[in-house]
């Protein structure tokens, strides 16, 4: 199954974020997934739990945003929507495009729960002296 590995990749991703700010778990996960992209957000959304069992990320909300699909046309240079099976420029008919966007996988966003810093007007308790006393010479 291709989207375990994708989501195992991104589990990956998402605990380096989290151990770089000092999360103790994600949240939510915001994706952009092209039509392109090869991924099938579906089986991404099934795969994902799987991947992020016992990880800072295992309760994390997945969304996955679906992005549009647009190809520039090389013969008249138009910007257009395009469907996957159908790669035509929308102002002239040509099948001699380009895509613009619609091949992304892209994390848009993590959620993540930070712990709050501790308050540093609140005075540390005093640390008792660990030493024995020295002895007078
Ligand atoms: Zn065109």
């Amino acid at each position: 199954m291709h989207e375990l590995s994708v989501a195992q990749a991104l589990v990956e991703q998402v605990r380096n974020l989290a151990d770089e700010n000092g999360a103790t778990a994600v949240a939510g996960i915001r994706l952009r997934i092209g039509p392109l992209s090869g991924v099938v957000p579906e089986l991404l959304e099934t795969a994902f739990p799987l991947a992020a069992a016992g990880t800072v990320a295992a309760s994390a909300q997945l969304h996955i945003t679906p992005a549009a699909l647009r190809v520039r046309c090389e013969t008249c240079g138009a910007e257009s929507e395009a469907t996957p099976n159908r790669l035509l420029c929308a102002a002239c008919g040509d099948w001699h495009t380009r895509v613009v966007c619609g091949d992304e996988l892209l994390l848009e966003r993590v959620e993540l729960d930070i712990p709050e810093p501790p308050n540093p007007r609140t005075p540390e308790p005093p640390t008792p002296d660990p030493r024995p006393p020295t002895p007078d010479p």
